[in-house]
C-alpha cells in the first residue's frame, strides 16, 4: 500500500468534447495494467451541486455511484475501463466547492477573515483533490478538469493545479493537456496554432503542461510534433497523437503505442514495474471486432436524439455483445412515436426491446403500447426503472383489466400500481433526494434473474422516487407477473418477471451502471442471449 499518491491532471483546450474522460480512463487503464493502483476524479466547473438536476439533453446521463452520488457520465467510463468503484469523492463541482466554503463561513469557521477565491476556494478544491490520495489506497490519482482552459469558470481549478505543483515535491505532479489539431482540407494541412494559444492560456495561469495529447483526424507527422514541442515547451516525445478511434475501447491500445504511460512514469520518476498486462482487454477487443452473430435491439425512450442520455445502457450492450460474440445494433425509438397503428411495423423485426429509464414523461403511452406488443408477441423484453414501472402498469391495465397508472403520471389514478414512497412525499427539494445508490436485493431461485446472477443476494444501484405498490402484489403475481427480487429490509419489489415468456424482466434498479469491460452485466448478457434465440426462430 502506498502512503503518498502521485497526481496527474488532465486539462483540455481549444474545444470541449475532445474526450478527456476517455484519455484519462485509458491512461488509468494502462497504469493499472502495469500493476499500479489508480483512481480518477472529475472536477466540473458548473454551479450545480451535482449533475442530478441537469437535463440529460444538456449533459447526458446522470451516473449514480454505490454511495448514492449523482455524478457526471465520465465516472461511468472510469468504472467501465478500470473495473473499480467510484464515489462522491470522484466528482466535485464548483457548486459543491462553493457550498462547502459558504457553509463553513456561516458557521464562523473562518474566524472573521475575508473569504476569497484564493485561498479559500482553492484550498477547498485542494482538500477535495487530496482526499482520494490521502486514503493511501492509490499510487496515482488522475484528476480531469472539466471545461476548457481559458474559460472563466475553470480558473479556480487551474489555479489549484498551479498551487499543487508548488506544494508537492518535484516529480509528484504532472499536467497533461488534451488539445485539438484541426486539419484544413483546402490547405491540406494540420494546424498547430489553436494548440499554441491554448497552451499560452495555461501558461498565463502559471501552468506549464508536461505532456500534450493531440486529438487529430490525420497522423501527426514528425515536423508537426517538432513544431508543437518548440512552441509549447514540451519534449517531442511528450507530444502524443490521439487519432480518432473506431471504438473508445481502442484508445488504451492507441495510447500504449504512443507510449503515453511510459512518458507519464518517466516524468513522475516512477520505475515501470512491469509491461502492461493487456491480454484480457485485447481479448475483449477481439470479440468486439469479430462478432459471429448480430442482433437488433430497440431502445424505447424519451431522450433518443441524444444517445449520451443512455450512455451506460449503450455501453452495457457493447460489453454483453462481445461476451456473446455478437454485434448488438441498438435501434433508438422515441416512445412518443409508438402508437397502435405503427407498433407492429416498428417492433416485429426486432430481436429484443429495452424500455428505458425516465422521468414524468409524455411518451408513457408509447412505452405501454410497446410493452403490450412484446409481451403478447413473446419478444425478449428488458425494462429498466421507469421501464419496469411501465411493465407493471401495462400488465395491470391489459391483463388485470384495471384502470391503472403510476401516480407520477396520473396522481388521481383509480389504481396506483406504482406509487410514491411515503418518505418521498415529504421531500420538497429536488437535488439528491431520490432513493439513490446501492441496495441489497434478494432473488428467488428458479427465476431468470437468479439464473443470470447465479446468486441470491445482489447489490444494485437505484435512482427513483416511485415504487411497485405492494397492495397489488398478490393480484399481479396471481395473474403471472412475478416479483422475483425484493429488498430484504423493506420488501420493496425490485425485479418482476413474466411467466410463460421467453425473457421478460423488469428491474427497478439500474443494472447498466455496473457493467464493465471485464465484468459485463449478467442481465444484459442474458438479454442479448435471449435476443439471439429469438433471431434464430425469426429468420
Ligand atoms: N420516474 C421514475 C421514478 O422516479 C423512474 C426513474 C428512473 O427511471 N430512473 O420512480
Amino acid at each position: 500500500m502506498s502512503l503518498t499518491a502521485k497526481y496527474i491532471f488532465v486539462t483540455g483546450g481549444v474545444t470541449s468534447s475532445l474526450g478527456k474522460g476517455i484519455i484519462a480512463a485509458s491512461l488509468a487503464q494502462l497504469l493499472q495494467a502495469r500493476g499500479f493502483k489508480v483512481t480518477i476524479q472529475k472536477f466540473d466547473p458548473y454551479l450545480n451541486i451535482d449533475p442530478g438536476t441537469l437535463n440529460p439533453y444538456e449533459h447526458g446521463e446522470c451516473y449514480v455511484t454505490d454511495d448514492g452520488a449523482e455524478t457526471d457520465l465520465d465516472l461511468g467510463h472510469y468504472e467501465r475501463f478500470l473495473n473499480i468503484r467510484t464515489s462522491q469523492a470522484n466528482n466535485v463541482t464548483t457548486g459543491r466547492i462553493y457550498n462547502n466554503v459558504i457553509t463553513k463561513e456561516r458557521k464562523g469557521e473562518y474566524l472573521g477573515k475575508t473569504v476569497q477565491v484564493i485561498p479559500h476556494i482553492t484550498d477547498e478544491i485542494k482538500r477535495n483533490l487530496f482526499m482520494l490520495g490521502e486514503t493511501g489506497e492509490y499510487d496515482f490519482v488522475i484528476t480531469e478538469i472539466g471545461g476548457c482552459v481559458g474559460d472563466i469558470e475553470s480558473l479556480p481549478f487551474i489555479e489549484a493545479v498551479r498551487q499543487v505543483k508548488w506544494d508537492l515535491p518535484p516529480h509528484n505532479v504532472i499536467v497533461i493537456h488534451l488539445t485539438l489539431i484541426p486539419y484544413l482540407k483546402a490547405a491540406k494541412e494540420l494546424k498547430t496554432k489553436p494548440t499554441q494559444h491554448s497552451v499560452k492560456d495555461l501558461l498565463e495561469a502559471g501552468v506549464q503542461p508536461d505532456i500534450l495529447v493531440c486529438r487529430t483526424e490525420m497522423p501527426l507527422p514528425h515536423d508537426i510534433r517538432k513544431k508543437l514541442a518548440l512552441f509549447c515547451n514540451v519534449h517531442i516525445n511528450s507530444v502524443i497523437e490521439a487519432m480518432d478511434a473506431e471504438t473508445i475501447y481502442d484508445v488504451p491500445i492507441l495510447m500504449r503505442k504512443e507510449k503515453l504511460d511510459e512518458r507519464v512514469l518517466a516524468k513522475l520518476k516512477v520505475p515501470a514495474k512491469e509491461e502492461p498486462m493487456l491480454d484480457d482487454w485485447k481479448n475483449f477487443l477481439g470479440k468486439l471486432k469479430n462478432p459471429v452473430n448480430e442482433v437488433t435491439i430497440g431502445l424505447v425512450g424519451k431522450y433518443v436524439s441524444l444517445p449520451d442520455a443512455y450512455k451506460s445502457i449503450a455501453e452495457a450492450f457493447v460489453h454483453a455483445g462481445a461476451e456473446n460474440d455478437c454485434k448488438v445494433n441498438v435501434r433508438w425509438i422515441s416512445s412518443e412515436d409508438v402508437n397502435p397503428e405503427v407498433v407492429d411495423s416498428m417492433l416485429n423485426n426486432l430481436d429484443g426491446v429495452l424500455v428505458a429509464p425516465g422521468f414524468g414523461e409524455r411518451g408513457l403511452e408509447g412505452k405501454i403500447q410497446t410493452i403490450r406488443y412484446v409481451r403478447e408477441n413473446k419478444i425478449p423484453f428488458f425494462g429498466i426503472c421507469l421501464g419496469m414501472q411501465c411493465a407493471v402498469v401495462e400488465f395491470a391495465r391489459n391483463v388485470l383489466g384495471l384502470e391503472a397508472s403510476s401516480t407520477e403520471l396520473n396522481p388521481k389514478t383509480a389504481n396506483p400500481v406504482i406509487d410514491m414512497m411515503e418518505e418521498q412525499k415529504k421531500v420538497v427539494n429536488k437535488g439528491g433526494t431520490m432513493r439513490l445508490g446501492s441496495y441489497d436485493c434478494k432473488l428467488k431461485k428458479g427465476s431468470k434473474a437468479f439464473a443470470a446472477y447465479g446468486e441470491t443476494t445482489i447489490h444494485e444501484r437505484h435512482r427513483h422516487r416511485y415504487e411497485f405498490n405492494n397492495k397489488y402484489l398478490e393480484q399481479i403475481e396471481h395473474a403471472g407477473l412475478k416479483a422475483v427480487g425484493t429488498n430484504p429490509g423493506t420488501n420493496l419489489v425490485e425485479v418482476v418477471e413474466l411467466k410463460d415468456h421467453p425473457w421478460f424482466v423488469g428491474v427497478q434498479y439500474h443494472p447498466e451502471l455496473k457493467s464493465t469491460v471485464l465484468n459485463p452485466h449478467p442481465l444484459f448478457v442474458k438479454f442479448v442471449e435471449a435476443a439471439l434465440e429469438r433471431k434464430k426462430v425469426r429468420v
